[in-house]
């Protein structure tokens, strides 16, 4: 059996835990001899040759920096990569496969990024010797006798060539200047600039700076940018983050259209709709966050994400997860409505050239509300309306409720403390709040140190923890992986009903709007120039009408009972159509 030890220096503080505590509760220093020292980063360092794997240090750390791993024995093998010594380790790696676009799926922090950086030539593979680089033929001999031998071959021999679109595409900004359309002129290897630009969507932010597009836009000029160069493997990580749905569905198309038998697409992607929608085979990968992670063989995508729910590889025998993810229609079922907590009636609103209109609508306590609906398109403006801070123009709205607001982009710029930011969090909810969305090992760091993984739980705690009517949320699944999703969906449920309040979430992923919402909220409109709001209605109703915008239909998974969107014009996208179930329930 192979032991690890690692430690996650960036959760490691040696003096808040009292000075080196792992050192000094640790049986084996105890008996003199130097089972963890300090390192040269003035963090711990641990001998996995001398550790007994007694337990004791990772369960006395305040800061769940410390994890002791006995490795299933089929990795008793040195890993592809190693990040540091007591760092990260990668243990097998997903293939790209010519002809078709193949999925990754898991968790944040399992290597995702890491594991398509080798793939791609990004990163050179160490095989377990931190700080050296491993030649092509150690590669090449590891894979022996799989897929992988024949992808580093190929790769060896100069025959593949890698266009690589990076999970933040934020960063975008500070390597480029200059106008959108100039930049993607510049990299058009294909002299298709023309016809990306308009199945994307760009025409309208050519003549912009990319200093000033939005997220989803930025997102769109790294797609055509990574598509436009002359390859025969695209990877993309995480390609639709800041989209929304119809965006999404549209990337999807977009990147499903490249893979043919000379060309291989391999794609990261958290938004299971969109997985299954792109992708023709998915990897699982498993492990443990922040320590090591394995890639399963690949698998076909409708049975890989229903296992991957399930929580247990049948295959490999791992089970990664303690229970089942399950999907209940009964969730969307109207129940007791007993009091309201804002109503409106016929309310419209001009702010310069927007104007917003909304019929009526009841929200009653005790409910969560998922809003689906277009960015910029007024969601915001809505709910400022229930909040008193707008005055309508028309219409009626009931008395002012008290909201607590998530925005969509959070402010990382901050150096307060975590632990000073969720001062109540802490105090009152640490059983709601931040026990379930993992925030201990994060309260001693500053803002500005967070992932936006981290950063989005905690704006979620902070908004959770006031007091307030309504909760309203902005895309909480944005940089969240799907476990986090479903987690977040558990608190926000939870806590709602604790509070006897209600909830209205804005996001772009429906599976976690559907796992999510008792009822729905649609928004139909222009971009920038109207927006109407319709709803609440139930999931269904909702759903019927939100689909029929986007000229798409949805099914139950048989087995998970996940919704899952239909092939356009496939038998069942014909059928639902034809019976007006845009959305089976
Ligand atoms: Fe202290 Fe934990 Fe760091 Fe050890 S790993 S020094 S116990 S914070
Ligand atoms: Fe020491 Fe290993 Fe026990 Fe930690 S798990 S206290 S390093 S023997």
């Amino acid at each position: 059996m192979t032991r690890i030890a690692v430690v996650e220096k960036d959760k490691c503080n040696p003096s808040s835990c009292g000075d080196f505590l792992c050192m000094r509760v640790c049986p084996i220093n105890r008996t003199g001899e130097e089972c963890i020292i300090k390192g040269e980063d003035a963090k711990p360092l641990i001998s996995e040759e001398l550790c007994t794997g007694c337990g004791i240090c990772p369960n006395r750390c305040p800061f769940e920096a410390l994890h002791i791993i006995n490795l299933p024995e089929e990795l008793n093998k040195p890993p592809i990569h190693q990040y540091s010594e007591n760092g990260f380790r990668l243990y097998s790696l997903p293939v790209p496969i010519f002809g078709k676009v193949v999925g990754i799926l898991g968790r944040n922090g399992i290597g995702k990024s890491t594991a398509i950086k080798i793939l791609g030539g990004l990163l050179k593979p160490n095989m377990g010797d931190v700080g050296k680089e491993a030649t092509d033929k150690e590669v090449i001999d590891y894979f022996k006798g799989t897929e992988a031998q024949n992808y580093f071959e190929k790769m060896r021999d100069g025959e593949v060539k890698v266009s690589y679109k990076p999970q933040q595409v934020e960063l975008i900004p500070q390597s480029f200047d200059g106008k959108v359309g100039e930049l993607l002129k510049k990299v058009d290897e294909k002299g298709i600039v023309d016809e990306v630009v308009k199945k994307l969507a760009l025409g309208n932010v050519l003549d912009n700076d990319i200093k000033n597009i939005s997220g989803g836009e930025l997102q769109r000029v790294a797609i055509a940018a990574t598509v436009m160069k002359k390859a025969n493997v695209y990877l993309f990580d995480e390609p639709t983050s800041f989209l929304d749905i119809k965006q999404r569905i549209r990337v999807s198309k977009f990147i499903r259209e490249l893979a043919d038998e000379e060309t291989a697409v391999l794609v990261i992607e958290h938004d299971l709709i969109i997985l299954d929608y792109m992708t023709d085979l998915v990897h699982l990968m498993y492990g443990k966050q922040a320590a090591y992670g394995i890639v399963s063989l690949p698998k076909a995508t409708r049975s890989g994400i229903n296992v991957y729910l399930s929580g247990f590889l049948r295959d490999e025998n791992v089970r990664f997860r303690d229970h089942a993810i399950k999907f209940e229609k009964s969730l969307h079922s109207k129940g007791k409505e007993i009091k309201e907590i804002s109503s409106w009636q016929n309310v419209d609103k001009k702010l310069g050239h927007f104007s917003l209109f909304a019929e009526e609508g009841i929200i009653y306590k005790n409910k969560v509300i998922g809003i689906l609906g277009e960015n910029g398109i007024g969601k915001t403006t809505f709910v400022k309306i229930l909040a008193g801070e707008h005055e309508p123009d028309n219409g009626e709205v009931s008395e002012n409720v008290k909201v607590s607001y998530k925005p969509q982009y959070l402010d990382s710029s901050s150096d307060d403390l975590v632990m000073n930011v969720l001062q109540v969090a802490v105090k009152n909810y640490d059983v709601q709040l931040i026990r379930p969305l993992g925030i201990k090992p994060l309260l001693l760091k500053k803002i500005n140190e967070l992932s936006g993984g981290e950063l989005q739980r905690v704006a979620i705690a902070s908004c959770l923890s006031k007091d307030a009517g309504l909760y309203l949320m902005d895309e909480p699944s944005a940089y969240l992986d799907v476990e986090q999703r479903l987690v977040v969906s558990k608190v926000i449920r939870d806590l709602v009903e604790h509070k006897g309040s209600s909830a209205l979430i804005v996001d772009h992923d429906v599976l976690f709007i559907d796992y999510l919402s008792h009822d729905l909220i649609v928004f139909e409109g222009e971009p920038a120039i109207t927006g109407h709001v319709h709803g609440p209605f139930s999931m269904v109703e909702g759903m019927n009408k939100f689909l029929a915008g986007l000229d798409l239909t949805f099914r139950r998974d048989p087995d998970s009972n996940r919704p899952r969107a239909n092939k356009p014009s496939s038998q069942m996208d014909q059928k639902q159509k034809k019976e007006n179930k845009l959305y089976y329930s």
